[in-house]
């Protein structure tokens, strides 16, 4: 499942590529000011750090007790022996409150259901009225009593519920009289209260008929609407998780409750319907249409499953089909004419290869006999991994080759591999508790990389991509102090939406990264296949993975406790920062190095982390001397400070630690070391790998931002770029300029910065030149060097955000001819590059032409970049006409409202006019995505990541006093980068003006290398 929030870029089902992506598709907002600050423009590119700050919940406590939680209630048997599904997990398990003698006695005040009884199989039975959007049913559940207890509890909210009745399931049973049922909304249950005890190992029947509305809002059992031929038309849908289920039928709603659901749904014949399973084709599968005009349609039994992986779907859509080669079905649904478009074929054709990959590389087969893609015009995420019926937003499933850019497809193709790997690690195992989402969240996340690379070996996706779109990113985040355990408690339904977030993704998929390189991929996979098979159809807690992957390494011989190693990562918030030493103080002999570790933080000025903190850190170390380095050498680090032989020094050699960048954590060294490996780059990068440069760009710049590396060794490290003709690296280092230059941009000798950018671009951007403007055909960006393109892209924007005359002058030409001769040529790849640097430079025309085309263009990608080039503009009167417009018209969507805001936020000439804004707007913003915390995070940090001055940090204060308190995580971790900005400008300002003043020194020796500024 994705992030909840539909503005692409920001989305994403785990957000593949995502923030970055989207951070590019911001593109450059070049202005040319007579002559003052002529680089000054910005930076809507500035994305960097603003993806970074979506989401994050902050939540204090480390959990370290969950642990000894899941191993007391983790993985249980017993069910087994009661002839349950194999592998199934207790109830109970991953409860670990405290039950006091009045939630015994009611035990609906609990927020967990009890552990009594337990649901084994559900009858359910629907009717659903398009007509007037209200659907009826019955369901009959069949539950196991575990212990005797005169109370039935289980969810159901927003139900009207007419009748229950209880009957014990075995010859002459008979019924058990209900005294009473009642609602007990504050925990969303349906309570029965019987007549006499239930007894232990029996079974029983319950019936309920229901009646409930289809809702508006997008969950549960909602409705959606899509336009054709001048009429509207309906279709209605599921979407059950987290705790949504209960919305549409009583049920036990959690995780661990699996059952298995024969589902029929009754509905006109004019739609047709969907579900997990195939609709069952014998006789008794479709009533023809009676003289009511109404049809029933039964579904095969599900498999073993969670609730909230259930899913149905009532529409009129068409529908394109394949199949596997082992027999399973895959279907594409979508409105007719996207269908009639070939709009899905691209997606059905990449799942089809991506069902035989996971399948070979996970040794477990795709458990279901088919796999339906349903594209639907509204939904609250990117996309839901319901099994065999995954629902996604259209903008993330239909694609246009016609006018679709690179990252655009690359975007869409990473959702789909995301929800694919998701049939596994989600559907078939299921993570017990919402605590460990990241159990199915961060292994989806970091196979949209490896399911990826399967589709296009050439784009070296975990490779290269990985590390700026996720590792760098999640660091940030990661890196303050606001951040929170991978694994959090969840105690209540208000919990559960929190713990979606880029943690759970981002550095769940890096965790897991760092975990297969140590481990080597073939143990790795051995280990994942024992975990799936053993929990298959059940559910899983982080120990159960641990103890597969110990095993496998045993198998070989290799002891290592996983469980001890990992929950270092997971139950401490933050990462380390090793420093790596050569030869310390001179104390011991040249061929020792000495290592420490300590947690890494933003505004601690180096040095200040929770003392406590202590991992067991994996660290690859190499060395290298001119021409060549050496193989890595694994070292591992458990205690704060320790020293380790390394052959081949000498005063020449430098060290780089963390090889390939595998590693969740941050390498610093000594000055003498930072100097070495700054020459080797200035003199041959290619010594170094294209990660580690990269690496080194991400760390360098980071750590000086907190303050410990002086200012001037980023700058002076990135004045190699010249020399750099790989993506990865200036895709690094594009990230940390633009988080530099939202710091500086304000600042009076800001022209010192933007020359020094400027001066490392200018040759290779001359050297690449621009795109031709051929049109991708079919397949065109599958088969280009995606590499190459996206380097080029990469240039032009940064030249066109930080002022070249050459690159602003092609803009104007580009949109100057668009509008002469009303065809379109830009490239689609640079489109909102040309676009903003258009609206910035030229007249306001151009921002109504543009305007013009928002309102023209029905391509969804096109459409939203077009609207983003609108906040480009110098003209206060355009950017404020901008602003209200977007709270108030219905040309711009709802989820498209705050990416304005944002992106007025991010242009210099907007940010007073944005903070202004979002403030007098709060309460309308507030009441309407106050409730979606990935869209409310990402608006709170859009319009708040800019301020650096200690006055914006006390209106910030005041604001946050008087009126958003209530926000959520959001603030405080606003307020604490607000503060790291304040202090850097305090603390480090002068000395990165006193470097650049003296400028970098190229290719020059040691002695020469100013690093200390
Ligand atoms: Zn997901």
């Amino acid at each position: 499942m994705g992030p909840r929030d539909l503005t692409s870029g920001v989305t994403a089902s785990g957000r593949r590529m995502s923030e970055q992506w989207a951070a590019s598709v911001t593109g450059g907002r070049p202005r040319v000011v007579g002559g003052e600050r002529p680089a000054s423009v910005r930076k809507r590119l500035v994305a960097a750090f603003a993806l970074s700050v979506v989401t994050l919940v902050a939540v204090a406590a480390v959990a370290v007790a969950l642990a000894v939680r899941f191993q007391e209630c983790g993985g249980g048997d017993e069910e087994e022996e009661a002839g349950g599904p194999p592998g199934t997990d207790r109830p109970s398990g991953g409860r670990g409150e405290r039950v006091s003698a009045a939630e015994e006695e009611e035990p609906w005040r609990r927020s967990r259901l009890p552990d009594a009884v337990r649901p084994r199989h559900y009858d359910l039975n629907v009717a659903v009225h398009m007509d007037n959007f209200t659907f009826s049913g019955d369901v009959g559940i069949d539950v196991e009593c575990l212990k005797a207890t005169r109370f039935i509890v289980l969810h159901a909210d927003r139900l009207e519920v007419s009748s229950v009745a209880v009957t014990a399931k075995r010859p002459g049973g008979g019924a058990v009289r209900v005294q009473r049922h009642f609602a007990f909304p504050a925990n969303q249950m349906l309570v029965l209260v019987l007549h006499r005890e239930l007894r232990a190992s029996r079974t029983y029947r319950l019936d309920v008929t229901f009646e409930a509305a289809i809702e508006d809002e997008l969950l549960g059992f909602f409705r959606s609407s899509y336009g054709l031929g001048g009429q509207r038309r309906y279709l209605a849908v599921t979407q059950f998780s987290p705790t949504h289920a209960r919305k549409a039928f009583p049920c036990f709603d959690e995780p661990a409750f699996k059952a298995t659901f024969s589902l029929s749904l009754r509905h006109h014949a004019r739609y047709t319907s969907l579900s997990n399973m195939p609709a069952l084709e014998d006789a008794a599968g479709e009533d023809a249409a009676g003289e009511d005009g109404w049809t029933t349609r039964r579904f095969a039994r599900t498999p073993p499953m969670s609730t909230y992986y259930l899913a149905w779907a009532v529409c009129d859509f068409a529908s394109r089909e394949t199949s596997t080669e082992g027999g399973v079905t895959i279907r594409l649904l979508a409105r007719p004419d996207a269908i009639a478009s070939g709009a899905g074929d691209y997606a059905l054709h990449i799942t089809k290869r991506l069902l035989a990959f996971y399948q070979d590389f996970f040794k477990v087969a795709y458990a279901l006999p088919k796999l339906d893609l349903l594209a639907v015009p509204k939904h609250p995420y990117a996309a839901m991994e319901n099994w065999g019926l995954s629902v996604f937003v259209e903008q993330k499933i239909l694609l246009d080759a016609q006018v679709s850019s690179a990252s655009y497809q690359m975007e869409l193709t990473m959702v789909v591999v995301h929800e694919i790997c998701h049939q596994w690690f989600g559907d078939l195992v299921t993570p017990l508790w919402w605590e460990d989402v990241w159990l199915k969240e961060g292994f989806a996340h970091y196979f949209e990389y490896v399911g990826t690379d399967f589709l296009f070996p050439k784009w070296n996706m975990e490779k290269q991509r990985f590390l700026t779109d996720v590792l760098h990113e999640v660091m940030l985040l990661d890196g303050l102090s606001s951040s929170h355990p991978i694994s959090q408690e969840v105690r209540d339904a208000a919990d559960i939406d929190r713990v979606f977030d880029w943690i759970a993704y981002k550095k769940g998929a890096a965790l897991i990264r760092m975990l297969a390189n140590v481990m080597g991929q073939r143990l790795f996979r051995k280990g994942l296949n024992d975990y799936l098979l053993s929990h298959m159809y059940g559910n899983a807690a982080r120990d159960d993975l641990w103890k597969k992957l110990s095993e496998a390494m045993r198998s070989e011989g290799r002891d290592i406790d996983v469980g001890a190693v990992m929950d270092r990562w997971t139950l401490q918030m933050g990462y380390p920062v090793v420093t790596i030493s050569k030869n310390p103080a001179g104390q011991l002999a040249t061929r020792y190095i000495s290592v420490s570790q300590e947690h890494f933080l933003y505004g601690q000025d180096g040095g200040r982390g929770n003392s406590s903190f202590q991992w067991q850190v994996p660290l690859t170390v190499a060395v290298g001397n001119g021409s060549r380095v050496s193989s890595e050498t694994l070292i591992w680090i458990h205690n704060k400070t320790e020293s380790h032989v390394m052959s081949e020094m000498d005063d020449k050699t430098w060290l780089l630690g963390n090889i390939n960048q595998t590693g969740y954590f941050r390498v610093n060294y000594d000055l003498q070391n930072w100097k070495l490996l700054i020459e080797q780059l200035h003199a041959d990068p290619q010594v170094i790998s294209v990660a580690n440069r990269a690496g080194l760009i991400d760390d360098a710049f980071n750590l000086a931002r907190a303050g410990y590396l002086p200012q001037g060794v980023p700058l002076q490290l990135m004045a190699y770029l010249p020399e750099e003709a790989s993506f990865l690296p200036w895709h690094a280092a594009s990230r940390a300029l633009y988080q530099l230059d939202k710091l500086l941009d304000r600042t009076d000798d800001y022209n010192l910065f933007s020359d020094y950018v400027l001066k490392q671009v200018a040759t290779r951007y001359h050297q690449m030149g621009w795109p031709s403007n051929a049109v991708n055909g079919e397949g065109g960006v599958l088969q280009a060097a995606y590499q190459t393109e996206e380097l080029q892209r990469e240039l032009i924007m940064l030249a066109c955000s930080f002022g070249n005359k050459q690159c602003h002058r092609q803009a104007v030409a580009y949109i100057s001819d668009w509008i002469s001769s009303n065809k379109n040529r830009i490239p689609p790849n640079i489109r909102d590059v040309v676009y903003c640097t258009g609206v910035s430079l030229m007249d306001e025309d151009v921002w109504e032409f543009i305007w013009m085309k928002f309102h023209s263009s029905n391509a969804v990608s096109e459409k939203k970049i077009l609207l983003e080039a609108l906040t480009c503009s110098d003209n206060a009167f355009l950017l404020n006409r901008l602003l209200n417009l977007s709270l108030t018209s219905e040309l711009v969507a709802e989820q498209d409202a705050i990416d304005v805001i944002i992106h007025v936020g991010r242009n210099p000439r907007g940010r007073n006019l944005a903070w202004r804004f979002f403030r007098d707007k709060w309460d309308v913003l507030d009441a309407r995505y106050g409730e979606a915390l990935f869209m409310n995070s990402k608006l709170i940090s859009g319009v708040t990541e800019f301020l650096n001055t200690e006055k914006e940090l006390d209106e910030l204060k005041e604001f946050i006093r008087s009126s958003g308190e209530g926000a959520g995580p959001a603030m405080p971790r606003a307020l604490e980068i607000v503060k790291g900005n304040v202090r850097w400008h305090r603390l480090h300002r002068r000395h990165l003006y006193q470097w650049l003043r003296k400028g970098p020194v190229r290719r020059s020796p040691p002695g020469d290398v100013s690093l200390a500024a």
